[in-house]
């Protein structure tokens, strides 16, 4: 369900002004979290105690694609993001409404839903997926709650890919959070292997805000420039396209 509704922006959709909305609830528990307040109950007070679960303002569905409809001529897209839009039975259903206005759709995803991934690509339902890759495989017990999970990560990788050298929809990308306290340059090694004649590669800097799921594993410096530009320079090896967001 959607629980949060942001009516611009030009940082979400590459290359569009898009709206986004924001689902609730998530099946992983990445430390970097900036999303930890919309995670599901009892996050927060189990990792975070020194900040308190907010109440959450729900949306029907009509209420964003009315905004939507309503501005058609100003904004391109929406993304959906989370929380983990793929867990959200009503996903499918509100991704076709939007197409129906004539808008694109982005969607971010942890990649722990393969075949709600796969049943979206073959309705063309999603325009752009941003992929989410945690840390190379066997670290991805530290981001998780399932380790049946590893392997829907997996699938959804080979699926993007699969579809993207079929020369078909959608467009997407891979990113990781990138903080020499989590991830060293031998995991960097790693993914940039697993992800190996992928098309793009966003590495996104750590940043600390009050809202980090757990502050104490990830400290509360940013990430340094050094290591984003030679974590850049090791998977340039392995991806074609490489990009920093910082
Ligand atoms: S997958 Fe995304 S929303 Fe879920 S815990 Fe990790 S960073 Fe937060």
């Amino acid at each position: 369900m959607i629980c949060g509704f942001m009516p611009v922006s030009l940082a979400d959709y590459p290359g569009l002004v898009a709206a986004t909305a924001f689902v609730y609830g998530c099946n992983f528990r990445c430390p970097y979290c900036h999303n930890s307040g919309i995670l599901g109950a009892g996050v927060l007070s189990r990792k975070n105690p020194d900040f308190a679960e907010g109440p959450v303002r729900f949306y029907r569905n009509e209420e964003i694609t009315g905004y939507l409809s309503s501005r058609k001529k100003l904004i391109d897209g929406l993304c959906i993001t989370g929380g983990e839009p793929t867990l959200w039975k009503g996903l499918k259903a509100f991704a076709a409404d939007v197409k129906a206005l004539g808008l694109r759709v982005k969607l971010d995803t942890n990649g722990s839903r393969p075949d709600v991934l796969e049943e979206m690509i073959e309705n063309r339902l999603v325009d752009y997926v941003a992929m989410d890759i945690k840390a190379p495989i066997p670290k991805y017990g530290q981001f998780i709650m399932d380790e049946g999970d590893i392997e829907n990560v997996k699938r959804s990788v080979k699926i993007l890919m699969d579809h993207s050298a079929s020369g078909g929809n959608p467009d997407y990308e891979f990113r990781t959070t990138v903080h020499e306290r989590i991830l060293g340059m031998d995991d960097i090694e790693l993914m940039g292997r697993w992800l190996s004649g992928a098309k793009r590669y966003v590495l996104q800097a750590y940043r600390y805000s009050p809202e980090v799921l757990d502050a104490d594993f990830c400290g509360t410096k940013p990430c340094s420039p050094e290591f984003l530009e030679q974590s850049k320079a090791l998977v340039s090896r392995y991806v074609a396209e490489i990009l920093i967001r910082s």
